[in-house]
C-alpha cells in the first residue's frame, strides 16, 4: 500500500522569517496527516531549510528543490550533498520543469543526481512532464517515457525503492490550466508501467505524484485516481489556510 503524499514547492518564495512562521503553523497539520497515514511536506529555498526542519514538526517532510551531484569543488551557488545532510535534509526535488527550462537540467544531470541521492540514502523527487508543444503534438509518453528512462539509467531495483516520481505536465505549472483527471492518471499509469519494465514489481512501491495547478478544489479528484499517490503542489502550497485545505480535502 503506497502512502499519500502532498508536498508543497515552494520554489523562490518566502523569507526564513516567513518560512519560520508557516513551519510553525503547519505543526498541527504534520499530527493530523500522520494519524491519516499521509506523508506531508514543504520544499523551502535553500536559505529556509534550516528553520524549517528545527520549528516544524518532526514528522513533517523538509525537502531541498536542488543539489549538485558533487561532493565539493569550483561550482559556485551550489549546494552538495553533505551540506544538505548536516541539517538532516534528507529529500530533494529533482529535475523541476523550470531548473529544466532555466538551468539546463537535462535527464542526464538528473540522472547523476539521483544516483548520488540514493547512495547517500536520501529521496530524490524525479519531476518529468512534457511541454505545450510536446502536449499538442501528442508526444507526452515519448517525453516522460524518455526522461524517466533516462533519469533513472544504470539503478537498481533495491534504488529505486525510495525514489518519487512526480508528473508535471509544464502548461500546466504555474498557469491554472488543469490536466484532466484521465490525462493524470493515464500518464501517471504510463510512468508506473514503464518503472516495471526498468524494475519489475518494486514498481508498485514506488510513488508517483501529480503536479499542475493542483488546488484545494481539485486535489480530491487527483488523489481518487488509481495511479495518483499524491500532489506535488507550487502556488497553492504557499499559504498555510489554502495548504490545510490541500490537506483537508484528502483526508
Ligand atoms: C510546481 O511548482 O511543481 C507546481 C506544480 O506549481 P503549481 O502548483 O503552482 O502549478
Amino acid at each position: 500500500m503506497r502512502r499519500k503524499l502532498l508536498l508543497g514547492n515552494w520554489k523562490m518564495n518566502k523569507t526564513s522569517a516567513e518560512a519560520k512562521e508557516f513551519a510553525l503553523q503547519s505543526r498541527p497539520l504534520a499530527e493530523k496527516a500522520k494519524l491519516n497515514n499521509i506523508d506531508l511536506g514543504v520544499a523551502p529555498t535553500n536559505l529556509s531549510l534550516a528553520t524549517v526542519k528545527e520549528n516544524a514538526s518532526k514528522d513533517m517532510i523538509v525537502s531541498a528543490q536542488n543539489v549538485h551531484f558533487k561532493e565539493s569543488g569550483a561550482f559556485t551557488g551550489e549546494v552538495s550533498i553533505p551540506m544538505l545532510k548536516e541539517f538532516n535534509i534528507d529529500w530533494v526535488l529533482i529535475g523541476h520543469s523550470e531548473r529544466r527550462a532555466y538551468d539546463n537540467e537535462t535527464n542526464e544531470k538528473c540522472n547523476l543526481k539521483i544516483k548520488a541521492l540514493i547512495a547517500n540514502d536520501m529521496v530524490p523527487v524525479y519531476c518529468v512532464g512534457e511541454t505545450l508543444d510536446e502536449f499538442d503534438a501528442g508526444k507526452t509518453k515519448d517525453v516522460v517515457g524518455k526522461q524517466v528512462r533516462e533519469g533513472l539509467k544504470d539503478l537498481t531495483k533495491d534504488d529505486v525503492k525510495k525514489l518519487v516520481v512526480a508528473y508535471e505536465p509544464v502548461w500546466s505549472i504555474g498557469t491554472g490550466k488543469n490536466a484532466s483527471t484521465d490525462i493524470a492518471q493515464d500518464v501517471c499509469k504510463f510512468v508506473r508501467d514503464v518503472l516495471k519494465e526498468l524494475f519489475g514489481e518494486v514498481a508498485d512501491e514506488i510513488r508517483v505524484l501529480y503536479g499542475g495547478s493542483v488546488k484545494p478544489d481539485n486535489i480530491k479528484a487527483y488523489l481518487s485516481c488509481k495511479d495518483v499517490d499524491g500532489a506535488l503542489v507550487g502556488g497553492a502550497s504557499l499559504k498555510i489556510d489554502s495548504y490545510e485545505a490541500l490537506l483537508n480535502n484528502i483526508l
